[in-house]
């Protein structure tokens, strides 16, 4: 993976559309700064009774269309730039969708394979004391990442409701349904991110049916997104996770790759796979869709020159480094951004936040058809800017219509003294 800092992809990508909008400078940095951060260093009990200290993070980058809403997650490269880029991204993730929220994001510089349950446990715990003051049902909202998942909302949910002594489901999302979570939530990323690719096809004239698919990345966005596509009849022809990747020219079922995995913890020895890749080799396949799951700058410049499908979902948030962007525009390969492909996970949690505030659920079938219908509604206003502008990407038409979003309930707003 290429060392570009996120921080910057995510400036770049918002000069590139700043270009196309009436924009003062002071307008722009606002618009590419976030409003604050948090850092702090989490003291925690080990099982063995020693102390560890965990660095954290909380950016909080833009609140004009309302609460901050982004996931918390838990890597050792986790660093306060990451964390700046993926909150921005969030704000014009949720202003590309049209929801009425902000963007932030969380963080611990954490390895949660090397620690126990019991600890995972009071790390998140001491997180979510630290964040405590700062989020709320109205004012930060919290939702799962890498590395993360209902267990840890849970968590954090409990201590901030035991803090504040209420219950506030609304606080967090991505629960488990038992304790105010929404059907399909956890299907919600990959479901976007093939939505988006059939709407793809659809506006390129191609065929979904037979088409074939390679996916970096077997977790949580990656292996629903080949659950998903192969019920859509395409064929899944190469899986990769972080120890390794596998081909098969026919197509993998997805289901039995992904209980694979479960029993031995990595996709890589797949018996019914015709032949290992390197990660690099799956991503430069000659296939109609590619849908990047894992992490940002997984595609480059050098390697984008050698990118041959013909769509990019992008499950993941920034695979794509700006300067590779350009080189697949110029190739004519049409990538889904990532704030809108991958945008079904905030989608479905601003439906789990309504669900909470209304303590009123909805069917499984219902949540998947207001998602269905909301990429479907903006990737047409994607489309709809970028034809009316002639823009040069998919990526800079959902930028202008997010930014523009923004500005415009911030010029409402007004500017506190
Ligand atoms: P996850 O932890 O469940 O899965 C990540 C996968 O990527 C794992 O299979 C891991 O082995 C693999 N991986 C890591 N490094 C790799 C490498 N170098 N090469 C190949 N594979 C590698 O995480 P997730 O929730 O699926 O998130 C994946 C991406 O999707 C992230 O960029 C995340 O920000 C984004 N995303 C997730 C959600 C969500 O709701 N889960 C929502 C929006 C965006």
């Amino acid at each position: 993976m290429s060392e570009v800092n996120p921080y910057q992809s995510l400036r770049t990508q918002i000069d590139e559309a700043a270009e196309y909008l009436p924009l003062s400078e002071g307008q722009l940095e606002r618009l590419k700064t976030p409003e604050r951060v948090l850092e702090t260093n989490l003291s925690v009990e080990m099982d063995d009774g020693s102390i560890e200290v965990f660095r954290a993070y909380r950016s909080q980058f833009n609140g004009d269309r309302g609460p901050y809403k982004g996931g918390i997650r838990y890597h050792p490269q986790v660093s306060r730039d990451e964390v700046k880029a993926l909150s921005g991204w969030m704000v014009y993730k949720t202003a590309t969708s049209n929801i009425p929220l902000g963007g932030g994001k969380g963080g611990i510089v954490i390895d949660p394979n090397a620690y126990s349950e019991d600890e995972l446990e009071r790390v998140t715990r001491a997180f979510a004391k630290e964040l405590t003051p700062l989020i709320g049902v109205d004012r930060d909202i919290p939702a799962p990442d890498v590395n993360t998942g209902q267990r840890e909302m849970n968590w954090i949910k409990d201590t901030y409701e035991t803090l504040e002594n209420t219950t506030e489901p609304g606080v967090i999302t991505g629960k488990d349904l038992s304790s105010g979570g929404s059907e399909g939530r956890v299907e919600a990323t990959g479901r976007s991110t093939v939505v988006a690719a059939r709407e793809a096809f659809e506006y390129l004239d191609k065929d979904l049916e037979h088409a074939t698919v390679a996916i970096q990345g077997y977790g949580n966005a990656g292996w629903i997104a080949a659950k998903l596509i192969y019920g859509m009849g395409a064929n899944v022809v190469a899986v990769s996770d972080s120890s390794g990747a596998i081909y098969n020219e026919t197509s993998l079922d997805p289901v039995a790759v992904k209980e694979y995995k479960r029993e031995t913890g990595s996709v890589a020895g797949y018996s019914e796979a015709e032949r290992e890749l390197t990660n690099e080799e799956l991503l430069t396949l000659d296939v109609d869709l590619l849908i990047p799951a894992a992490l940002e700058n997984a595609i480059d410049e050098s390697l984008a020159d050698d990118i041959s499908a013909d769509v990019i979902s992008e499950a993941a948030n920034g695979p794509i480094t700006p300067k590779a962007d350009d080189v697949l525009s110029e190739k004519e390969i049409l990538v889904i951004p990532d704030i809108l492909a991958n945008a079904g996970g905030v989608i479905v949690s601003y439906f789990e936040w309504v669900q909470n505030r209304q303590r009123f659920y909805w069917s499984k079938e219902r949540v998947n058809e207001e998602l269905d219908a909301m990429i479907v509604e903006q990737f047409q206003n994607l489309v709809d800017a970028y034809e009316a502008q002639d823009l040069p990407s998919f990526r800079t038409a959902a930028y202008v219509v997010a930014l523009q979003r923004v500005m415009n309930a911030s010029e409402q707003n007004g500017t506190w003294p």
